[in-house]
């Protein structure tokens, strides 16, 4: 015979079982090394199992491995030697920073530059074709400005921005912007690109070089700027970029400011200058960004000629925190790329940014209501992929395994329901969006409800009750649902994988024995529908004395027909009685719900062994599922599909001829209670109302 090996569970309560257990391995020196996927060796305590010992116990899967990995730390405990800190903006003493009581109510100016940063920093650069593609997702998905090229750098940039221009790719209201380091040459190249652009923004950086202000504003400028575009009529906006404004210090950045608007003199507040407030480099908390550009704001001249545009990367992780602490602060306007691409940690992440505030009931002016699709197309032209866990755009975001977060969300799901009903139904308020756990309604951005609730051997019961009332339109009882997410959670702790929607469907038909084929050993072939009206809601019954009701039916036992007849004041009751002396076996009925289903009645009932009475939690529960167009039927078969669980692989006993019992009642009159209340094999199902009718004429 082969041993079962198992592994131990430490368990306070158990401590001296194991204690006991551990000192007879030791002696019997049962410890066994397994291989892992990964081909790792596993060492396990490993003992024979004993039943007295394992009752209620679960093996675990913690175990030590055999060959530890040694993993070499030296990172320096002393990081203040190496590493200097940030430096406190240098606000007046007593200075009430405006930005942490500030509140973003609208959205800022956003500026693409998927094109442009996020390209340059790609392994494989976007070819022109890929760059249109792009392009114009960017301007389905709303985006008026987009920076769309390098134009000094390549012949391919120069192009790229040509062909949008020649070949009317750029829509009325829709700005153009490039970027142009600030040398003569290079700006000269860069303008003639943008030749016959109705608006173009000049994004011009190498700001601290002392080449920039003599160059850019007094020859350029005037020799350059203006003469290529009063030949093209183009409307020009400067976007003087402060490269690496977040290190630098943040009155030398005031000052550069304010002499880039003085040389350039001609910022109004309808023709405003766009200071690109770049962290170029991200080296401090959220925190100190928005800071700096309250300190900005507070200083530049002009402040209603001036936009603030914030260029955040993401070094820390935190650009996102950091460009909404910005917007506090005073800043305009957004710079940043689709899912965050960009040179090292990407730029700020549009997306979620403009989710963030969407969720908050603040339009972003940008739609993202084919999400997946959006993510699809970025992810392929930049050959980049987005992890499970990213903001918004991950594929396991909207998805809950835990059980107590699969609770809730199934509880809020049916709150919210009743909770827009009723503003339907009165017209007060509004219909609002509260799913616990789920910060934004996954419909508005093309995604369904289908994964919201995801089956692990880590989930409860509420998600794979919720997988059946979506699929199958079931409600099972609470303690059914606990009987049943049993039955998954073995099978999805043997497979060590998730239980799909198709997975869980499949188990709950299999052990309900629910199918168009008979499934189980049992099966009543002929239904016993009924003339009889019976009230969903009441199972067993109350047993009275008489027993008006017989139940005639025909039962397949493991494939052979046999007749089976019982008597009982109610329907289920009746079957019990037939069962009982058809398979000498005695079932014990428990709880019991049912509801309708479209046109149908489901039933489920609890049974039992009479010596096999389940926990009170309903932990060890047989169930039993029934559904048919009549109420009677459903139960039966609900009773059926239980005791199918109940007699296991059990011998039965052979058919035996059927007693032919005499009638329990006289047969009465024409439309006496016996005649309805007899249940008969082979009827078409009647309709309530005919049901009703019948009582009533019956009860006259
Ligand atoms: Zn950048």
């Amino acid at each position: 015979m082969i041993p079962e090996w198992r592994v131990f569970h430490p368990s306070i309560v158990h401590w001296w079982l194991r204690w006991r257990l551990t000192i007879r391995i030791v002696s019997i020196g049962s410890h066994r090394k397994f291989p892992d996927a990964c081909g790792n060796l596993w060492l396990a305590d490993i003992w024979k199992p004993r039943k007295r010992y394992l009752k209620g116990w679960k093996t675990a899967d913690v175990i030590t491995p055999s060959n530890s990995q040694i993993i070499h730390l030296n990172m320096p405990m002393l990081p203040s030697t190496k590493y200097v800190p940030y430096r406190a903006v240098p606000f007046p003493s007593g200075y009430a920073r405006q930005w942490p009581n500030k509140r973003t109510t609208s959205a800022p100016h956003w500026l693409s530059t998927d094109l442009r940063d996020g390209n340059q920093a790609l392994v494989n650069p976007m070819s022109n074709t890929t760059k249109l593609e792009l392009f114009k997702v960017l301007l389905q998905i709303g985006f008026k400005e987009i920076e769309v090229a390098y134009p000094s750098a390549s012949d391919l940039e120069y192009q790229f921005v040509r062909s949008l221009i020649e070949n009317n790719e750029v829509p009325d209201g829709v700005a153009l912007q490039i970027i142009t380091p600030a040398r003569p040459d290079l700006i000269k190249k860069s303008i003639a690109s943008l030749a016959g652009a109705k608006h173009a923004i000049i994004h011009l950086y190498n700001a601290v070089s002392p080449v920039f202000r003599e160059v850019v504003f007094r020859n350029t400028k005037e020799q350059t700027i203006e003469l290529t575009l009063n030949a093209v009529r183009t409307k020009f906006t400067l976007n003087y970029c402060l490269e690496t404004f977040s290190q630098t210090e943040p009155e030398f950045t005031v000052e550069l400011g304010n002499r880039v608007l003085e040389a350039w003199g001609k910022a109004t507040p309808n023709d405003k200058v766009i200071f690109n407030l770049a962290a170029t480099v991200e080296c401090a908390p959220s925190n100190h960004y928005a800071d700096q550009v309250e300190y900005f704001g507070n200083h530049i001249h002009q402040r209603d000629s001036v936009l603030l545009s914030l260029h955040p990367h993401n070094d820390r992780g935190t650009a996102v925190g950091a460009t909404e602490l910005g917007l506090l602060a005073g800043g305009d306007r957004v710079e940043g790329c689709l899912l965050g691409n960009g040179e090292r940690t990407g730029n700020v992440d549009l997306i979620t940014l403009s989710l963030n505030l969407y969720s908050q009931g603040v339009a972003p002016n940008l739609d993202f209501s084919n999400l997946s699709e959006i993510v699809g197309v970025v992810c392929r032209v930049n050959e980049m992929a987005v992890p499970t866990r990213y903001p918004y755009a991950g594929s396991l975001v909207f998805s809950a395994f835990a059980g107590t977060h699969q609770d809730a969300i199934t509880k809020g799901l049916v709150a919210q329901e009743k909770r827009w009903l009723s503003v339907d139904r009165s017209g007060e308020g509004i219909k609002s969006w509260a799913i616990p756990y789920v910060p934004v309604d996954p419909k508005d951005l093309g995604i369904g409800y289908d994964d919201l609730i995801r089956v692990s051997s880590q989930s409860g019961k509420a998600g794979t009750a919720h997988v059946i009332k979506q699929s199958l339109k079931l409600e099972m009882p609470r303690r059914m649902q606990v009987s049943f997410y049993g039955v998954v959670q073995t099978l999805a702790e043997k497979s060590g994988k998730e239980m799909t929607v198709s997975m869980i469907t499949d188990t709950f038909k299999k052990t309900y024995i629910i199918g168009a084929k008979p499934l189980g050993r049992l099966h009543l072939d002929s239904s016993p529908m009924s003339d009889y009206s019976d009230d969903m809601m009441t199972f067993a019954g109350e047993p009275t004395a008489a027993t008006p009701l017989r139940f005639e039916g025909q039962l397949s036992v493991d494939g052979a027909v046999r007749s089976i007849r019982g008597d009982g004041a109610t329907p289920v009751l009746a079957i019990l009685d037939a069962l009982r002396s058809s398979l000498g076996i005695e079932f014990v009925a428990g709880e019991f719900a049912a509801h309708p289903v479209d046109t149908n009645a489901c039933s489920y009932v609890e049974m039992h062994l009479p010596a096999d009475a389940p926990s009170k939690s309903g932990v060890g529960s047989v169930w039993g599922v029934g559904i048919s167009s009549d109420v009677a039927t459903a139960k039966c078969r609900a009773v059926i599909s239980a005791v199918n669980t109940l007699i296991g692989s059990r011998e039965l006993p052979p058919a035996k001829r059927v007693y032919q019992r005499p009638p329990i009642l006289t047969l009465g009159s024409a439309g006496s209670w016996f005649k309805v209340g007899k249940l008969r094999t082979g009827h078409t199902p009647v309709t309530p109302k005919e049901n009703e009718a019948r009582m009533l004429e019956a009860s006259s």
